[in-house]
């Protein structure tokens, strides 16, 4: 195994042959798209990533990131920070039968005409899925206090909207 610096670009096929494992760190300047989607990205990004051929014969590129982002609570308004931490498993494909015939346990890697990948854009990719579709404070953190909250209303009449399973065993009661 060897350990080398994290590059622009990997043609993860050449990495696997030699098993690299990457490690290190991204600039926050080169994720202007994780910078729009999120208040302020607080620190530059820890990137593992290892690559090696599955029993299968297929290319496994396995990947961590690691970074925090402030974010603006959608229930008090204020900015809170939120620390992201994805791990990815990916391997790569070349053209649309390979995404098909991939198993579960791996994520389709798109590769330029080269063989290679942009690494920036990869981890970008996680870490913007990694995000929260509502970004809300922690209930003991957030200034708008729980009786205030209009979100907890609506997930209560949601609830009660659910069938009652005690009810569903009084019906096949009833049947017998
Ligand atoms: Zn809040």
């Amino acid at each position: 195994m060897q350990k080398v610096k994290l590059p622009v670009e990997i043609d993860p096929f050449r990495a696997a042959k030699r098993k690299l494992d990457y490690q290190g760190t991204l600039e926050v300047k080169r994720l202007p798209r994780l910078s729009e989607a999120s208040l302020k990205v607080n620190s530059d990004v820890d990137v593992w990533l290892r690559f090696e051929t599955d029993p299968l014969g297929l290319v496994v590129v396995q990947g961590r990131a690691l970074t925090e982002v402030e974010l603006e609570c959608q229930r008090c308004g204020e900015a809170f920070s939120y620390a992201i931490d994805v791990e990815f498993t990916y391997s790569p494909v070349c053209d649309e039968s390979q995404v098909e015939a991939l198993t579960e346990d791996y994520e389709p890697l798109q590769l330029n005409d080269d063989n290679y990948f942009v690494v920036q854009e990869l981890i970008e990719d996680e870490l913007l899925l990694a995000l929260p579709i509502i970004p809300r404070h922690s209930l003991s953190d957030c200034l708008v206090k729980e009786s205030e909250q209009v979100f907890g209303e609506i997930e209560e009449v949601v609830e009660e909207s659910k069938p009652n399973p005690f009810a569903v065993l009084e019906s096949l009661k009833k049947k017998d």
